[in-house]
């Protein structure tokens, strides 16, 4: 099956010049989304992982699934303010300024194998901080995952660990 078939490109979202990649249509599709999420679970099942870590928002529709499908628990890594009780954050830039991503500070137990999910990989930055993240908690990150890898941005090429993707644009 033909993923990308499943995926809209709808320009100019959420800024003039963006070509935005919905899954909306690929999750709306039972035999597409089950094909992404088996695909998925292959690559991720061999990294071994205790927790897989879900990048707020729509990282959370991918990891969740697959920590069920799996047998692993599944963490947030949310934007700042939104968990609550202590948290431990991680500050990263973007292009004009800062952002800050969080996880509970008991989220993740030291040495605890982790993969790192999101919907889509486009410069990498972002997935490279929810790595940094779960490194400072002490989690031992043993790859990346998306549906989505938006491969002439080379994402892939700031992370350290094995990525993988289920469709690439190049
Ligand atoms: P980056 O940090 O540049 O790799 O951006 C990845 C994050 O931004 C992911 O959480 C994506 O959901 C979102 N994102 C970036 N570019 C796009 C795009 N063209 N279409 C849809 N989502 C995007």
């Amino acid at each position: 099956m033909d993923i990308k078939e499943h995926i809209r490109q709808i320009p100019d979202f959420p800024t003039p010049g963006i070509l935005f990649y919905d899954i909306s249509t690929l999750l709306a599709d039972a035999d597409a989304w089950q094909v992404t999420m088996g695909r998925l679970a292959n690559a991720v099942r061999s990294h071994q992982p205790d927790v897989l870590v879900g990048i707020e928002s729509r990282g959370f529709l991918v990891a969740a699934p697959l920590a069920l499908k799996l047998g692993c628990g599944f963490v947030m890594a949310r934007k700042r303010g939104k968990l609550p009780g202590k948290t431990v954050r991680y500050e990263y830039s973007l292009e004009y300024g800062t952002d800050i991503i969080e996880m509970q500070e008991d989220a993740i137990a030291p040495g605890q194998r982790v993969v790192v999910l999101d919907d889509l990989l486009a410069t990498g930055g972002t997935m490279a901080a929810a790595v940094a993240l779960s490194r400072q908690m002490g989690a031992e990150v043993t790859g990346a995952a998306c549906i989505i890898e938006l491969s002439f941005l080379g994402g892939r090429n700031k992370l350290d660990i094995p990525v993988t993707s289920v469709v690439a644009y190049d």
